[in-house]
């Protein structure tokens, strides 16, 4: 794989309006987006730290993968994952899976901002949840 940059940060938070001020300071930038992806069950709030984002994911129900990931670290936030940009990302994921990485996401889908995304198992990537974007054409 030949990643450009991280894209993003995930961070699984418990209210985006609690912790928006936070990153904001941390980020020394403005919240610049906020945006549900109703497939993944989350509001999303972004944030640029120079050409990396930061991506704050609040649960919209209790189904959602990122209230489980919240009750299983003791109802606290916390990294979700991290996302590496590459310029083809249906390609990336046929390298990662020739590698004898297991994909959750066989095929890239439509992520917040409009990337196409696609996870890969954290069993094979050292417990870290790794997705895979590529910006929209
Ligand atoms: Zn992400």
């Amino acid at each position: 794989m030949k990643p450009t940059h991280i894209e993003h940060l995930g961070i699984a938070v418990t209210s985006l309006e609690e912790t928006i001020p936070f990153f904001e300071f941390l980020s020394g930038s403005k919240c610049y987006s906020i945006e549900e992806v109703a497939d993944q069950k989350v509001k999303t709030a972004f944030f640029k730290v120079g050409q990396t984002k930061i991506e704050l994911l609040e649960p919209t129900c209790p189904e959602s993968t990122i209230a489980k990931f919240i009750e299983k670290n003791g109802g606290r936030g916390g990294i979700h994952h991290v996302a590496f940009n590459v310029e083809n990302a249906a390609e990336a994921l046929k390298e990662a899976e020739a590698f004898g990485i297991k994909l959750i996401d066989a095929q890239p889908r439509k992520g917040a901002e409009n990337l196409m995304i696609g996870f890969l198992h954290p069993k094979n990537t050292c417990g870290v949840l790794t997705e895979i974007c590529e910006q929209p054409k």
